[in-house]
Formats: C-alpha cells, sequence, structure tokens
C-alpha cells in the first residue's frame, strides 16, 4: 500500500509519520511523496509543529486514540479550539440562565418551588428575592459581555473550521 500507488495524500499516514507510528517501509514511502508534495509535507510540518506545541503542555494523553479523533484533528489547526468551543457552549449555556432569570423576574420561580416546604417559607423567599435580586442586576452586563465573548468565540471556531474544511478540499 505504497501513497504513491493511491495518487498521493494519504492524510493519516502524514500523522503516522509525524508521531513515528510507521514501519520503516511505509516511513521511506511516505518520506519520499513529501518531497514531491508540497501539500502533505505542510500538513506534515504543522503536525509535527502541533506535536511539539503540545508536548511542551503535556497535553499529548489522547495522541494513540486512533482515527476518528485524528479526523477531528486534523479539521482543526490548531486543538486549543476545542476549548475555545467548549468555552462558547458554556457561554451559551450561562446565557440561557441569565435569560430566564430576566424571564422570571416577576413569577419568582424559585419561591413557587420552594414553596412546597411550608417550613422554611420565609427563608425561602428571603434568600430566593435576594438571589433574584443580585441575578436580576448582574444579568444586563453578563449578558452583554457573555453574547460579544460567544458570538466572537462562534465567529473565530467557524470561520477556522471553514478555511480547514477550504484547505482539506483544495
Ligand atoms: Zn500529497
Amino acid at each position: 500500500m505504497n501513497p504513491e500507488e493511491r495518487g498521493c495524500c494519504e492524510p493519516e499516514l502524514i500523522f503516522e509519520l509525524a508521531d513515528g507510528g510507521l514501519d520503516p517501509e511505509r516511513r521511506r514511502a511516505v518520506q519520499n511523496h513529501l518531497e514531491s508534495c508540497p501539500e502533505c509535507r505542510e500538513l506534515y510540518e504543522r503536525e509535527l509543529g502541533l506535536n511539539a506545541f503540545l508536548d511542551s503542555f503535556e497535553l499529548s494523553v489522547p495522541r494513540r486514540s486512533g482515527a476518528v479523533s485524528r479526523g477531528v484533528a486534523m479539521a482543526l489547526p490548531t486543538r486549543p479550539i476545542k476549548a475555545r468551543l467548549l468555552w462558547s457552549l458554556l457561554a451559551g449555556a450561562l446565557l440561557t440562565v441569565a435569560l430566564l432569570a430576566l424571564e422570571l423576574n416577576g413569577t419568582n420561580l424559585v419561591v413557587s418551588a420552594m414553596g412546597a416546604l411550608g417550613m422554611l417559607w420565609s427563608f425561602a423567599e428571603g434568600f430566593a428575592d435576594a438571589l433574584q435580586n443580585a441575578l436580576t442586576a448582574a444579568a444586563t452586563p453578563l449578558l452583554a459581555a457573555l453574547a460579544v465573548g460567544a458570538g466572537l468565540d462562534l465567529l473565530i471556531a467557524v470561520a477556522v473550521f471553514s478555511a480547514a474544511r477550504r484547505a482539506r478540499r483544495a
């Protein structure tokens, strides 16, 4: 299975080469191919740089996790983008909570839920009021900050994703 017989460009082999996971025969074949294919050489150098970067932060735990996660890693020029995506999800969740807090401003849901516990009623009411006041006061600046942050992160992630896809199709 020489990559040149398949008309070149087997990203899996490039990643295996960068990780040192190829047997000598295939390694030579891929290295030969790299010399004649700038696209694969760029991928190889990027993966090498990425490996060095990950090693320097000791984030190399899932390195041997197989083709699926490699496919995901390939779509992302830098793996820390994943952290950005996670942050966007978190920001989205917080945004929803903050929106709910605003929506429920008049109905005092916390108090109604706690109302079943009659003995705790007055304590719950005071606590809920304080909580609601704090949430309401915090909600507006929080909303603005989260909306901007989440929006920016999503824009960056989308731009990077589509750029990486175009690069792979080219
Ligand atoms: Zn190639």
